[in-house]
């Protein structure tokens, strides 16, 4: 492992990067888990919430739960009344940047390269439900 000095993406503070990872310094990863485990820890006790209900009880930052989904270090739950979108097709996704299939298309398209996967959520939302039912 060859390490190189770095800057980290959050703070911009100059640190030594082992050379795999995410290019965080040392504290910003420790802040960064630390709030994870708050927001995992809340979803656990309460179930799926929307992301201010988190924001607001965890003193989680929503920008940075955005960024834990996206990193893939945080899923949301199952039944949840939000997800996140894909950024290639616009479904919605439980974790990371693009569905499974997108990420198929695009590992071809990038040669195998690793992209972020996030599983589609399986339950429907209830309300979409409604609407289709309307029409
Ligand atoms: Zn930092
Ligand atoms: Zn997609």
């Amino acid at each position: 492992m060859a390490f190189t000095t770095e800057v980290c993406r959050k703070c911009k503070k100059m640190f030594t990067y082992p050379g795999f990872g995410s290019k965080y310094c040392p504290d910003c990863r420790k802040f960064d888990e630390e709030n994870r485990d708050k927001v995992k820890e809340y979803l656990r006790e309460h179930g799926t919430a929307n992301m201010v209900e988190i924001s607001e009880n965890t003193g989680v930052s929503q920008h940075d739960i955005k960024q834990y989904l996206r990193d893939g270090m945080l899923e949301i739950p199952e039944g949840s009344p939000i997800y996140i979108k894909c950024e290639k097709c616009g479904c919605d996704i439980r974790s990371g940047r693009w569905c499974p299939e997108c990420a198929a298309t695009l590992s071809k398209e990038l040669k195998g390269m690793f992209v972020g996967i996030g599983e589609k959520p399986k339950v429907k939302l209830e309300g979409k439900m409604r609407f289709l039912r309307k029409r």
